[in-house]
């Protein structure tokens, strides 16, 4: 039996589980970013039985079931592995970090439908153990394009489908300082093995190395080294800023329902209860996002308001406008032992004044300095440090505060700092 590891810094996975203030993380990658409606009740009871109830929807599309203990390890395992989610080793696991476009095979928009890729590039990452040896954050992500790119997801190896006139293929690009570098125009068949050929070129290059931190020289002799089948020009993928939550068409009256956890969090009762709602709607399996919003493709647009306002008395997120989508949140007190804040219900607060001020822009309210839930910069930062807050404006938890304000006052703080872009209290 593997041991779980308390190192901090890891990717968490559920061979390899990471100590919070609350227990152990176990972080479960579904395949191909897709879960059977029947494994999420399975999921939700384990994450009562076994851990401490809550679940968290990551920024890579995974799961996390929170506060499990060392002695509960073993049976949540068990009940993984019925499900067919869990890897051999917590290096198999490291290694198969994978996202995938969360409508794949649903969207008739889409370039290629990139489920094979996908199987076939998990399939060769688990053939190959020398690549067990790449850094436990090396990522690829699989973009068939369509209505929900995955444009604005970072990963070391990424492939993207594109259409050019009538020809379609997978463009193959790493990660650089400069953006991505497209390294080869694939065939959808063969750009899984390409994408293991490059991940295998960056290893040797240094043992423990992130695309990133190649120069570009090496991306360069990367590319002259593996005979790569054509080089295109350095196209960025298009940003986007599309509908995420709801109703979303699909076209030919096919629709899907995107239902979002506010700060990424959804209580195991809460995710049964959906499940169940799910499974009464006849729908079969869920895709998870980047987004922190999972998708469920619904028979008819009736279904899919039912499902809506089922998703709604829950209370998830089932509307853009809800400014809790533009609220980032670490875990805070209780899960964490770097604060004594309450971030989760800080940002309820901070969404309910945002909704009531007409505020439209970002927050990230973080317990401490080290900003997990956000690396981005929002419009408004606040920064736990003791029973306080330091604010930031227009930037990161790295920026110099322009001042702070005790957390107890958030309630009578809060209008004024989302209104009033001097409201600052020193
Ligand atoms: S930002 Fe700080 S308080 Fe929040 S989860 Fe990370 S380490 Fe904990």
């Amino acid at each position: 039996m593997s041991t779980p590891s308390s190192v901090k810094g890891w990717c968490p996975g559920a061979r390899r589980p990471m100590q919070s203030g609350d227990g152990l993380i176990v972080r479960i990658r579904p395949y191909g970013g897709s879960l059977p409606v029947a494994s999420l009740s399975v999921l939700a009871g384990a994450a009562s039985r076994f851990g401490n109830g809550q679940i968290d929807l990551t920024r890579r599309a995974n799961l996390q079931i929170r506060g499990v203990t060392e002695l509960a390890l073993e049976p949540l395992w068990d009940a993984l592995a019925s499900l067919g989610l869990l890897d051999d080793s917590a290096e198999a696991e490291a290694i198969r970090n994978v996202a995938v476009n969360p409508l794949t095979g649903i969207d008739p928009t889409e370039i290629i439908d990139v489920r094979p890729m996908a199987q076939a590039l998990a399939s060769q990452l688990a053939a190959n153990a020398d690549l067990q040896a790449l850094p436990g954050k090396f990522a690829f992500v699989i973009d068939g394009g369509g209505l929900l790119p995955l444009a604005e997801l970072a990963a070391d190896v990424r492939l993207e489908a594109r259409r050019e006139g009538a020809d379609i293929f997978v463009a193959v690009g790493v990660a650089t300082t400069h953006g991505v570098a497209w390294l080869a125009a694939a065939a959808a068949s063969e750009a899984a093995e390409i994408a293991v050929q490059i991940a295998r070129a960056i290893l040797a290059r240094g043992g423990a190395t992130r695309a990133h931190a190649l120069s570009l020289q090496a991306v360069e002799a990367i590319k002259a080294e593996l005979g790569l089948p054509k080089i295109l020009p350095n196209v960025e993928s298009s940003d986007d800023a599309r509908p995420r939550r709801g109703l979303l068409a699909l076209g030919d009256k096919r629709y899907v329902v995107g239902l979002g956890a506010a700060f990424g969090r959804i209580e195991g009762g809460t995710l049964a209860s959906f499940a169940e709602e799910l499974a009464r709607l006849g729908v079969t399996d869920i895709r998870l996002s980047p987004w922190r919003t999972v998708y469920a493709k619904v028979g008819n647009r009736a279904d899919g308001e039912t499902l809506i306002a089922a998703g709604r008395a829950l209370g998830l997120v089932v509307d853009d406008a809800d400014p809790q989508v533009r609220i980032d949140a670490c875990s805070g007190a209780g899960c964490c032992n770097a604060t004594v804040l309450p971030t989760h219900d800080h940002g309820r607060l901070l969404a309910e004044l945002a909704a009531r001020a007409g505020f439209t822009g970002t927050v990230h309210v973080s317990g401490c300095p080290k900003g997990c839930a956000r690396s981005a910069a929002a419009d408004l930062v606040l920064i736990g440090t003791g029973d306080s807050y330091r604010v930031v404006r227009n930037g990161t938890v790295r920026d110099e505060p322009a001042g702070a304000f005790a957390a107890s006052e958030i309630g009578t703080k809060g209008i004024e700092l989302l209104t009033n872009q001097a409201a600052v209290h020193a």
